[in-house]
């Protein structure tokens, strides 16, 4: 049965919390960005003010093995000193059961790296010759995965899944270790957030509902884009992915993105709005680039016009005028995805300016405004509008296949 932080009873209890502390760091092993640590303190806090003690499990990074820049012990200082709690660190994850036997209440032990295992995938590691070996090594990994989820089990009393962005992988850490917990599995504020902020969107939005959708490929969001006409008024799509609208539908795109397998489907796509009522605003006049470098020659132009060896790169202001009057007569907008190139400054623009309305539609209008996705998410936070717009999501592809509709196994391991 799944219980509430708010409500359960950690005095005198181990709780084991998988968060998620894949940070970013850079050359020196310094923290470059620590959102992600911050997001998970307040459920770390309240276990211990609540009179119980924390045991911290993560992965950092995609390592194969025991790899030394992909090691927790990189990040005990910042927890430590977010938390206001002594910190100590297993570099075992398998074999830490003195450290959780001298755990104080009050006090954090971060385990390492839950990725130094297969087991906490379930996946093979290393090439094989042939399927069969393959085949094989997985029925491997998959037995021995038994045991590395009961031993991280055995080291608490109750189970917390905070870890939004890999609640969308069925592994040790996310889904196989609540069995272990029937009665005492559940949620952390960072993944009650998120369910209550997406669940808000689809299921009782204030209308009109907006969403705005980016990105590279048609073929990685269609599936969302059309799941969202049952939940939207209005879809604005932008970015790379338009070209292949654009292309569908007799425009010249020059040396834009295009999925030429994709065409036939984004039509359809756009039947099935008209049919669904859905109003959807494409981006018109867009900057083009003669290079993919931040000083490229550019000028703008309608992207049904694009010339010979220019490539669209970023929405024109006149784009972001069509697109800003229709967001600042929103009240709830979910927006996922860059519109244009943002990664070289000079094509960042546009997508720093979806940032800036959507602070405004919340300031100004009391808009719900929901950012998902790396790049998303990146702008409002160099634009300094993270704490201006009403949700910040921490999981990209997590949030992407909840809005699919699909059962993330973190989630359904809590609930079931
Ligand atoms: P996604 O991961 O699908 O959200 O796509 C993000 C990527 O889309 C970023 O790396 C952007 O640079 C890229 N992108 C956005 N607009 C364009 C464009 N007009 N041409 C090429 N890539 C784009």
């Amino acid at each position: 049965m799944q219980q509430f932080i708010d409500t359960y009873d950690f005095a005198g209890k181990k709780a084991i919390v998988r968060v998620d502390f894949n940070v970013p760091l850079n050359a020196d092993m310094q923290i470059t960005d620590d959102t992600r640590i911050r997001a998970a303190i307040p459920t770390l806090k309240k276990v211990i003010e609540k009179g119980g003690a924390v045991i911290v499990m993560s992965h950092l990074g995609r390592p194969k093995g025991v790899t030394e820049k992909f090691s927790l012990k990189h990040i005990l200082g910042r927890v430590e000193e977010l938390l206001g709690a002594p910190v100590k660190f297993a570099d075992d994850c398998q074999a830490a059961d003195e450290q959780v036997a001298a755990l104080k209440m009050g006090e954090c032990l971060v385990l390492e790296n839950l990725r130094f295992y297969a087991e906490e995938e379930g996946k093979p590691r290393g090439e094989f010759a042939t399927e069969e070996e393959k085949k094989a090594a997985k029925a491997v990994v998959k037995e021995n995965q038994k045991e590395f989820v009961k031993k991280l089990a055995s080291y608490a009393d109750c189970y917390i899944n905070d870890a939004f962005g890999t609640a969308h992988r069925a592994h040790a850490s996310t889904a196989l270790i609540a069995d272990y917990f029937p009665n005492d599995k559940m949620f952390g504020y960072v993944m009650e957030g998120e369910i209550k902020a997406i669940d808000h969107v689809l299921k009782t939005p204030e209308h009109p509902v907006t969403a705005i959708v980016g990105g590279a490929k048609v073929s990685s969001k269609i599936t969302i884009i059309e799941k969202l006409f049952d939940a939207v008024d209005n879809m604005i799509i932008g970015g790379g992915m338009v070209y292949t609208f654009r292309k569908a539908q007799g425009g010249q795109i020059g040396r834009s993105l295009c999925e030429d397998d994709q065409m036939q489907l984004a039509l359809d796509t756009l039947k099935k709005a008209e049919e669904k009522g859905v109003k959807i605003y494409l981006s018109k006049e867009v900057v083009v680039a003669d290079d993919f470098s931040n000083d490229a020659n550019t000028k703008i132009v309608s992207n049904m016009e694009i010339p010979e060896g220019w490539e669209g790169m970023d929405a024109a202001p006149s784009t972001l005028a069509m697109w800003e009057e229709v967001l600042m007569n929103s009240k709830t907008i979910l927006w996922n995805g860059p519109v244009g190139v943002f990664e070289i400054p000079a094509f960042a623009k546009g997508t720093n300016r979806i940032a800036e309305i959507l602070a405004k539609a919340t300031a100004e209008n009391g808009a719900f405004t929901l950012v998902g996705g790396g790049d998303s998410v990146a702008a409002v936070t160099q634009m300094g509008f993270a704490d201006k717009v009403s949700y910040v999501s921490t999981g990209g592809g997590a949030m992407l296949e909840y809005l699919e509709g699909k059962e993330l196994p973190g989630i359904a391991a809590i609930r079931k």
